[in-house]
């Protein structure tokens, strides 16, 4: 390397740093936070094949490759702080992996909304919303084989996070459910990407969530957008990371334009922002920061269920 001249040198570091950040960019793993509502994330042995992996009898996303695999394991928003166990199979034996779900306080939210029909609905109402919710929650559940998931997501939308993920709700005054995603506020219309590659799962209209898209990223791993203005995709289609799969719209229980963002592990609804890279959370939290500075107090910040 010593006798290269100088420029070669230099072009051949630049090439070996834009490959090592690359195979970082590519195996980034969500961030281990093993609370509830969060993620934990295990490294096992090297085996040629995946091996199964169960949580309380359900089965944990395996990622990596032949020399390093890892389990990502989504924490329901109500499990118990404690002892936690990981049961590994591998060929010709089971071993456990032991880890603690550590205790977590989430803020709570108190919100306005002008239609008491989206916080008290009708009878009538009440059954649409039951009938949708065993849909949604079959759709969270979903499950599929895949060669590869893509867990190094990038945000959906350049926007402000106004609502966290956990908070606690409170919907003109009545306790609701913990907030299971995130919200990101942009004006409606702006375009929503996917944040990996996979297939749209379903879409739908539904009473609180809207028009929704789900995408399907294999092995358990399920993403939900929901209050959009407009579905560009269809059932059954393949969507590389990046692509636009709708617009930020209203529809839904919304008191403002936003997307309501769910990640779920097989059926546990995660924090998506564990997901994300450091910088690409910072900039969602400073949007939000710098909206709330030009605002007046009454602001009522737009929420999704
Ligand atoms: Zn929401």
């Amino acid at each position: 390397m010593s006798r290269m001249p100088p420029l070669l040198r230099l072009l051949l570091s630049a090439v070996a740093i834009l490959a090592a950040a690359g195979v970082r960019a590519e195996g980034r793993l969500p961030r281990s936070e093993p609370v509830p509502g969060g993620v934990f994330v295990a490294a096992l042995h090297a085996a040629p094949i995946p091996p199964r992996v169960t949580y309380n009898g359900r089965r944990v996303l395996v990622v990596g490759n032949e020399r390093n695999w890892y389990a990502v394991v989504g924490i329901p928003l109500d499990a118990r702080p404690g002892k936690a166990t990981l049961v590994v199979y591998e060929p010709g034996r089971a071993h456990t992996v032991r880890f603690r779900i550590r205790p977590h306080h989430y803020p709570t939210q108190r919100i306005t909304l002008k239609n008491r029909r989206m916080v008290t609905p009708t009878p009538e109402q009440l059954q649409r919303i039951n009938r949708e919710l065993t849909r949604i929650h079959s759709d969270l559940r979903h499950w599929s084989p895949a060669l590869h998931v893509d867990v190094a997501f990038r945000t959906p939308l350049a926007g402000a996070l106004t609502s966290p993920f956990g908070a606690r709700r409170i919907l003109n005054g009545k306790p609701r459910k913990p907030h299971s995603g995130i919200d990101i506020a942009a004006p409606a219309g702006t375009p929503i990407r996917a944040p990996a590659g996979g297939t749209v799962l379903d879409t739908g209209d539904y009473y609180f969530n809207g028009k929704t898209v789900f995408i399907d990223h294999g092995r358990g791993l399920v993403t939900m957008y929901c209050h959009l203005s407009r579905i560009d995709v269809h059932r059954d289609q393949r969507v590389k990371g990046g692509q636009i799969i709708g617009r930020v719209g209203r529809t839904g229980r919304v008191t403002g334009p936003n997307l309501h963002w769910g990640v779920s592990l097989d059926g546990a609804l995660v924090n998506p922002l564990l997901f994300l890279p450091k910088p690409a959370v910072a900039a969602l939290r400073d949007r939000d920061r710098s909206a709330r500075s030009v605002s007046t107090p009454t602001r009522n910040s737009p929420v999704a269920p």
